[in-house]
């Protein structure tokens, strides 16, 4: 007799669903029998701009030393973000992307018979890491489409430990002001502790969201988490971190792999934060290509969330799966949102005016089919 080796997996465990992350271009590329490149990929919030050239070239650089473990103290890095975000090295963690961070949190202090709460609608990184260590999910129902924080606040109790808020939220692009994070934060109980995803930012400079940093040094219970894998263009090289006081940085830092984030990632997260330019660019190409969209959509005669993220989730009136199959036989890769709880819509990320134009021209097309 063997083993029910899914019925003997830990209850969290047996209900979850994987991530599902977006179509990889060479998948779709094969069933189409077509060239990748005439792939049009906007599905996972990828910065379409390309890599920084000095973080390619710091990437070169680190070549010669792959036979050596990384620095598992990433103190360069460190160094530069505590420097950049205004902390002391002893509250930055690094993780394998912020996703890392998220799972550092939940191993160190989530289990069974306490809980996390999250909002309808959030990443779907909360459930798993929430899941995967047995404890509960209290998925708090969403308020137009974003965080509604005074009902999370009503959902805390005594056996909450975290509560995962994201600013703006993935993949509905809904933010939160000042204000209300201000309010938030005074009412969260000192037991519970806020982790802040701020993986899209740097894209939300000059616009009323707040930025985390600014809460930090009032609120010892929360922590911020960012990442390499959007506007600074890292995405497949795993690089993010999180910014708290010493005292959660420690005891994230017990449950962390020795060596989670690479050398190559390292030299390549350092260059990448010192390329002001690059930056600068990707907001600008994100901007723009938000208001191409906007008014394709527009054209379409299709409404949307309000994003200030680098995606947008428009609302196609109707069950958006036929259309996201269609878009697909056109060589066009978004992102269905159904497993979000957002059946019509599907979630664009920006990108480059071509790929947006060759995605909006699909779009025409499928929808003009019926
Ligand atoms: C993309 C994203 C992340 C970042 O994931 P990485 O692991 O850093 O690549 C975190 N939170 C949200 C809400 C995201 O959309």
């Amino acid at each position: 007799m063997s083993g029910d080796f899914l019925a003997l997996a830990q209850p969290g465990v047996q209900q979850l669903s994987p991530y599902v992350p977006g179509k990889p271009v060479d998948e779709l590329a094969r069933e189409l029998d077509i060239d990748p490149s005439r792939i049009v990929k906007l599905a996972s919030n990828e910065n379409p701009l390309g890599a920084s050239p000095r973080a390619l070239a710091a990437i070169r650089d680190e070549l010669a030393e792959l036979t050596r473990y990384p620095d598992g103290n990433g103190f360069a890095l460190k160094t530069l973000l505590a420097e950049r975000c205004g902390v002391e090295l002893d509250q930055v963690t690094l993780g394998n992307g912020s996703n890392d961070i998220l799972e550092l949190v939940a191993r160190a202090y989530l289990a069974p018979g306490l809980n996390a709460v999250f909002s309808e609608h959030a990443f779907a990184v909360y459930p798993i890491v929430t899941q995967a260590v047995g404890a509960d999910a209290r998925v708090v129902p969403a308020k137009a489409w974003g965080h509604d924080l005074p009902a999370m606040l009503q959902a805390i109790d005594a056996n909450t430990r975290v509560v995962f808020i994201a600013n703006p939220n993935n993949p509905t692009g809904t933010w939160f002001g000042a204000e209300a994070l201000d309010e938030f934060l005074q009412d969260v109980p000192a037991h519970v502790l806020v982790v802040l995803d701020e993986a899209y930012i740097e894209y939300a400079e000059g616009s009323d969201l707040p930025d985390g940093l600014d809460f930090l040094a009032a609120y010892p219970n929360l922590l911020v988490s960012r990442t390499f894998s959007k506007a600074y263009g890292l995405a497949a090289l795993r690089v993010g971190y999180g910014l708290s006081t010493p005292v959660v940085a420690d005891v994230l830092n017990r449950v962390r792999q020795p060596f989670n984030v690479n050398s190559l990632a390292l030299a390549a997260a350092c260059a990448a934060l010192q390329d002001a330019d690059y930056l600068a660019e990707s907001r600008r190409l994100n901007e723009a290509g938000m208001q191409q969209l906007e008014a394709g959509f527009l054209a379409l005669g299709l409404s949307w969330i309000p994003s200030k993220g680098n995606f947008i989730a428009v609302d196609l009136g109707q069950v958006a799966a036929p259309v996201f199959q269609g878009l697909l036989r056109e060589g066009v890769i978004v992102r269905p949102v159904a497993n979000y709880g957002m059946p019509n819509h599907l979630r664009i990320t920006v990108g480059l005016p071509a790929e947006n134009s060759r995605f909006l021209e699909a779009l025409t097309k499928v929808l003009a089919r019926g």
